[in-house]
């Protein structure tokens, strides 16, 4: 178990246990910088763990921190920032936990993967990824620019665009907002997510991960 401390110099945390998931912290880089994101506001616990990391974990501190994914309903690439910017680990990691007999590997996601790294990159995730939760955030570009602040250009409708080929490669798909921010339409959200054929799920501000 790694030690929970809060604080500066406290271990960093790769591998976490909520409600019989194990969270991986996979980076604390971001394509986004989200108004409402804890690490803006000095904060970089989530739900007691100290998720500041630095050094990213590698591949083999990854499957360390996971040890037999049997053990647990899911396996969840997380971390206060954005699993897809180190594609290539999650993916290597995701296989292999796959051959170890991993119920389910889900990535928790912004949904522009494909943006940053210039390809579409949901064929990769087919057999090795069993569900995406991808933040949607708002039901419009100009909602999403005002709460999340992207840094490439074009960032909502390469995250549509992602979420429609995901629905192809990876057997669920689920996209979030968070209800209670200023101009954000919830039931707006949850048309959009029918509209774009996946599930959708209500969030809580404060609850990142
Ligand atoms: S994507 Fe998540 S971690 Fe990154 S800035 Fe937004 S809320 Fe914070």
């Amino acid at each position: 178990m790694q030690q929970q401390m809060a604080g500066h110099h406290a271990d960093p945390v790769v591998g976490y246990s909520l409600h019989n998931r194990r969270y991986l912290n996979v980076t604390n880089r971001c394509t986004l910088r989200c108004a409402f994101c804890p690490k803006f506001n000095k904060t970089w616990e989530v739900q007691g763990y100290p998720l500041r990391l630095y050094q990213e974990p590698t591949v083999e501190q990854m499957l360390d921190a996971v040890g037999d994914p049997k053990a647990y309903e899911a396996v969840v690439f997380c971390g206060l920032g954005e699993p897809t910017l180190r594609l290539d680990a999650v993916l290597t990691v995701a296989r292999q936990l796959k051959a170890r007999g991993a119920p389910a590997i889900r990535i928790n996601t912004d949904g522009l993967a494909s943006l940053v790294h210039g390809r579409d990159v949901t064929p990769e995730m087919a057999g090795c990824i069993d569900a995406l939760s991808v933040s949607l955030n708002a039901q419009d570009a100009f909602t999403y620019e005002r709460h999340c602040r992207p840094k490439l250009p074009g960032a909502y409708p390469a995250l549509l665009d992602f979420v429609r080929n995901a629905r192809v490669h990876v057997p669920e798909v689920t996209v979030t907002a968070v209800d209670g921010l200023p101009g954000v339409d919830i039931s707006a959200c949850e048309a959009l997510a029918r509209e774009l054929g996946v599930g959708f799920r209500r969030r809580v501000l404060d609850q990142v991960g």
